[in-house]
């Protein structure tokens, strides 16, 4: 496995349109891009903090995943993102070494990367995604 750093950290918002004000005014990051991921029924919005972004994700179903994540926790940390070389060979990688997964292999996540998720479960309760260019 080679992690090279943390892509992002996803939180959920029951709202972008009053959580990107908090991001902009009071920690004066930038919002350079608001995407809706039809997949996942979210739409995102994404902030740089040095190498690693703020992927905030306000859900557009509450039957979706973010939908029912807020129902039952409240807005907060949803899952870490790592940047790995190879998403596929990350998620056989950790399959080996007995980790449960949600993704058996990549698909299309936000900003055209290839996304794969470990079961929280198995990551000691941190929803765990593994992204990558290729
Ligand atoms: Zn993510």
């Amino acid at each position: 496995m080679s992690v090279s750093h943390i892509e992002h950290i996803g939180i959920a918002v029951n709202s972008l349109e009053e959580a990107i004000p908090y991001y902009e005014k009071v920690l004066g990051l930038k919002c350079y891009a608001i995407e809706e991921v039809a997949d996942q029924k979210v739409k995102t919005a994404f902030f740089k903090v040095g190498d690693t972004k703020i992927e905030l994700l306000e859900s557009t179903d509450p039957e979706g995943p973010i939908g029912k994540f807020i129902e039952k926790k409240g807005q907060g940390i949803h899952h870490l993102a790592f940047a790995v070389d190879n998403v596929n060979e990350s998620l056989k990688e950790a399959e080996a070494n007995g980790v449960r997964l949600i993704d058996q292999t990549s698909r299309k996540g936000a900003e055209g990367l290839n996304i794969g998720f470990l079961h929280p479960k198995s990551t000691l309760g941190v929803l765990t995604e593994f992204c990558s260019e290729k």
